[in-house]
């Protein structure tokens, strides 16, 4: 495993998750749910009582995987990296970038940073993305976003 610095700058989809319940079955304690159960046995490892079937209600965050098949290769057009975002917040940035840069990069070259780079760097962004966005917004995330900026994160 490689922990090397690298350096982004460019647009990127910024998100809040999004919460949902549960949609599936699960088994507990009819007694007590938060006895802890083999879910193959009939009868509670803990207490004895019979083992129930209940709607899972358990919330938890959507994400891009919970996008349906039928939207094509979404889920390899975008990464998270790691340790970027605030709590509550996801950052995306697509893999076709031509904004994701290395440390190495940086030190050697001067990057043109003017509006008119960045306005371009938007046109080819949403012309690559525009149903993405739109999928994003539909399915697993609220407040989709995107900002320019630049930041540094580990890979
Ligand atoms: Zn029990």
């Amino acid at each position: 495993m490689s922990v090397s610095p690298e350096f982004f700058i460019g647009w990127y989809v910024k998100a809040k998750y999004r919460y949902s319940k549960g949609t599936g079955k699960e088994k507990v304690c009819y007694s007590n749910p938060d006895h802890e159960i083999d879910v193959s046995a009939n009868y509670c490892g803990v207490c004895g009582t019979k083992i129930i079937s209940r709607d899972d209600i358990t919330p938890r965050t959507l994400n891009i995987y919970d996008i349906p098949e039928q939207s094509g290769d979404l889920q390899d057009r975008f990464y998270e990296p790691e340790g970027v975002a605030k709590k509550g917040e996801v950052i995306l940035v697509s893999n076709w970038s031509a904004g994701h840069y290395n440390g190495e990069f940086i030190n050697s070259q001067i990057m043109n940073m003017d509006s008119l780079t960045q306005a371009n760097q938007y046109t080819e962004f949403i012309k690559e993305h525009d149903q993405d966005i739109s999928l994003l917004k539909e399915y697993v995330y609220d407040n989709v976003q995107l900002f320019y900026g630049a930041f540094v994160y580990y890979s």
